[in-house]
């Protein structure tokens, strides 16, 4: 089979959930209800994965729909996107980084997306004419690297795929290309099975500028045979490898699973880059978001079953001022820096807020 037919069963329906899970009764018509409002897609590849006769399975958690989102409370614009963007599918933010919505489409909805606004959607928020993108970077020489994102861009058709990292490697200012991804965790075979996109992603990782997947594992048992293979058909291929973790509720929340989860990593030559905290996202906050105290305290916890190299990321809160890191709590104080920020001069910025254990967010302090 070749990516696309390998890739053609996807559960979409609540029918197709049915197969899986009993799941039947009076939470039908709500659950039909938040599937209509965002879409359900699950790899047959991921849902294998799952262990379905465990309600509170880490990895079912992470892609199927559930009552709590129900729950309103939260954005669906967390970071400011909407402010931030310069064109449809263009987002310049911090002066060195443009972001690149190129898809709304996934190898599967991870359902505390912080895009789920889009994500499977109608969105006029993904790029329409690419090459006016590019017009936009050209004339930008503060921009030294592009963040190619969505939705997930590997999804797209491998043409298309060469055509955006054709036309952006023409641009001598950026220094390096990252495209973010979950194809390695949802869908590798869409990896494995194409030997033109492998070419293609060779081609554009040159020696002198690099190219970079930024991929997105949360849980050490998404890290199976399959995605070691693919990560290291991307190594190969030159292609630097790093992994953003979001912290959530019941998945991950633990010191222990933590620690394994960054040192298998390590393991494999992928490089732990952050820790998100997971954003108060309508739908999602409630279910999904451990507390920064709670977040806090585990991740050092977990630093300490962890070498060197696995605890290189830096924990950290994609707010709409910026990248904020939250570095440490004291005498009933939590302290932040400003990791990135929107705002230059609060680059580097050291500040604290009055502790309060149940605050997920800056705005709550
Ligand atoms: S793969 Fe990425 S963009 Fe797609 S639903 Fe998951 S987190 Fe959102």
């Amino acid at each position: 089979m070749n990516w696309q037919s390998s890739s053609s069963y996807f559960l979409k329906s609540f029918e197709d959930l049915t197969d899986y899970e009993n799941i039947a009764g009076t939470a039908e018509p709500k659950l039909k209800k938040i599937i209509e409002r965002h879409p359900l897609r699950i790899s047959s590849y991921y849902a294998n994965l799952i262990n379905w006769d465990d309600p509170d399975d880490p990895l079912k958690k992470m892609v199927v729909p559930s009552l709590h989102e129900l729950n309103l409370s939260g954005s669906y614009d967390t970071s400011g996107e909407q402010s931030n963007t310069k064109l449809a599918g263009l987002q310049h933010k911090y002066s060195q980084t443009a972001l690149i919505i190129a898809t709304n489409n996934c190898a599967s909805y991870c359902r505390f997306c912080f895009r789920k606004r889009l994500v499977g959607l109608n969105s006029d928020e993904v790029v329409k004419k690419f090459e006016d993108t590019v017009g936009y970077i050209k004339k930008h020489k503060e921009i030294n690297n592009v963040l190619v994102s969505g939705g997930d861009p590997l999804i797209l058709k491998t043409k298309w795929i060469n055509k955006f990292l054709r036309l952006l490697s023409d641009i001598n200012h950026l220094d390096f290309i990252r495209i973010g991804s979950k194809v390695p965790i949802y869908l590798p075979h869409r990896i494995l099975d194409d030997q033109e996109l492998l070419n293609v992603l060779d081609k554009y990782s040159l020696p002198n500028r690099r190219l970079y997947i930024v991929t997105q594992i949360n849980h050490p048992r998404e890290i199976t045979d399959k995605l070691v293979q693919v990560i290291s058909q991307l190594q190969r291929r030159n292609i630097i490898i790093n992994n953003q973790t979001v912290l959530m509720k019941d998945i991950n929340d633990e010191a222990e699973v933590m620690a394994k989860l960054q040192n298998r990593l390590v393991a494999i030559g992928i490089n732990p880059y952050y820790v998100f905290q997971c954003r108060p996202v309508k739908r999602v906050k409630k279910y999904f978001q451990v507390p920064l105290f709670k977040g806090y305290n585990l991740i050092e916890e977990a630093k300490k079953l962890m070498n060197g190299h696995s605890k290189r990321f830096k924990y950290i809160m994609s707010h709409k001022k910026g990248k904020i890191e939250t570095m440490g709590i004291q005498n009933n104080r939590i302290y932040f820096k400003f990791h990135q920020a929107m705002n230059p001069r609060n680059l580097g910025k050291f500040f604290s807020r009055k502790l309060d254990k149940s605050a997920g967010w800056l705005d709550e302090l």
